[in-house]
């Protein structure tokens, strides 16, 4: 018999290692819950916003509706929003959440968790609750192919689940943690899951970056065109990680250039829509460049003088898909202007197509991160210090 079983048949040491034992299960499962609210589990992302209606369909579709009592209904279940309320089935309810024994569908497309619809003045929001792990398999394939080199498909598993447990932190008490769309990160559900995205997340379970102890805001996008953008020239903010690195990877892709061509009416019109009071533009000429060599901001000359625009904010007016980057030349001809540039993106942080190709000449995902963040560390989500981080705006 061992000495600790000797030790329990006398009753009071009996009696207080029982005290000890519950006291140590008690503040094991407090630490547990605190680190695993925050930093753990679960992750809400917004599928459908504005939504006039909701189909949902699943096996074993089961239901709760306000105060979390079941409800009945036939399915597909139909959720449509009548006044404030939501209605399923001729009842109303302010809120309903629809879990299933498999995989969900909702509006025709799969995925994993529960789903939380809950109606909004602007109509129907949808509320995809999942395992983060899980989210991040439906996050690959919408932000690069998993059919990429393994390494840079495992350095973007890292940055999103880095990103989403920021953004999990940051909007703690809001009613979802991110959007499905490029406001966030590009979240196509359980669809785009594949092996490769599956071996990319479970090869690296877990794993964040930090700085200073906690979870960074791992901004990123698609390539910058030969040196990465600071956070300082796109919001403002100066993130020591974020502080801009030589990129010569990117480069030799093709798909980095891109053009645009816009007439200057349209241009005034899109300016005016995004709430810049301008005169009509009769030239547009490039204004100062910023510490990363991108346009910091455009002249426009107008009829009523020349006026100065934030390259960034002209991004925003002209549509981001369309101008692509500020790192761009313009012309003018025939009352049309040219906008030529490298570049997709808002070029802070990881840089996905020099990623790919860093990963292509032999580079391991530890060492494309350890480039495009420098000064982080790549450690496991629970061995992570404190979670308390500066909130930036996001913008893409
Ligand atoms: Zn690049």
């Amino acid at each position: 018999m061992c000495f600790y079983l000797q030790v329990l048949k006398r009753p009071f040491i009996r009696i207080f290692a029982a005290f000890a034992a519950v006291v140590a299960v008690l503040i094991g499962i407090c630490s547990l819950k605190s680190d695993a609210s925050i930093l753990n589990d679960t992750i809400r992302v917004a599928i459908f916003k504005n939504a006039a209606a909701v189909t949902v369909e699943g096996e074993g579709l089961l239901a709760a509706g306000d105060g979390g009592v079941p409800v009945r209904f036939e399915t597909p279940a139909s959720v449509r929003q009548v006044g404030e309320n939501l209605v399923l089935d001729g009842i109303e309810q302010k809120k309903l959440v629809f879990a299933s024994a498999g995989i969900l569908l909702i509006n025709g497309r799969a995925y994993r968790g529960k789903v939380e619809i809950i109606s909004t003045d602007k109509g129907l929001l949808a509320v995809n609750e999942l395992q983060l792990e899980d989210y991040l398999k439906g996050v690959i394939n919408s932000e690069i192919s998993s059919a990429w080199p393994v390494e840079v498909v495992k350095a973007q598993a890292v940055i999103a689940r880095t990103y989403a447990v920021n953004r999990k932190i940051a909007r703690m008490n809001a009613p979802y943690h991110l959007e499905a769309t490029v406001m966030d990160q590009v979240y196509g559900g359980y669809a785009t899951e594949d092996s490769g995205s599956q071996r990319a997340v479970d090869d690296t379970a877990g794993e964040v970056l930090t700085f200073d102890g906690a979870v960074i805001q791992a901004f990123y996008h698609s390539s910058c065109g030969g040196r990465t953008e600071s956070s300082e020239n796109v919001w403002g903010m100066k993130i020591p990680y974020l502080e801009g690195v030589d990129c010569k990877y990117c480069f030799q892709n093709r798909s980095v250039s891109w053009e645009m061509r816009i007439k200057l009416k349209e241009t005034a019109d899109k300016l005016r829509q995004a709430g810049m009071k301008v005169a009509n533009i009769l030239d547009i000429k490039a204004g100062d460049t910023d510490s990363r060599g991108r346009l910091a901001n455009v002249i426009l000359v107008t009829s009523q003088g020349e006026k100065s625009v934030k390259a960034v904010f002209l991004r925003k007016a002209l549509g981001y898909g369309e101008l692509k980057s500020t790192n761009f030349t313009v012309t003018v001809a025939d009352e049309e202007a040219q906008f030529s540039g490298v570049g997709n993106g808002h070029g802070v942080g990881l840089c996905q197509w020099g990623a790919r190709d860093m990963a292509a000449y032999g580079s391991g995902y530890r060492e494309i991160l350890s480039h495009y963040y420098p000064g982080t560390t790549l450690q496991k989500l629970h061995e992570t210090g404190s979670p308390g981080i500066p909130n930036a705006p996001v913008g893409f």
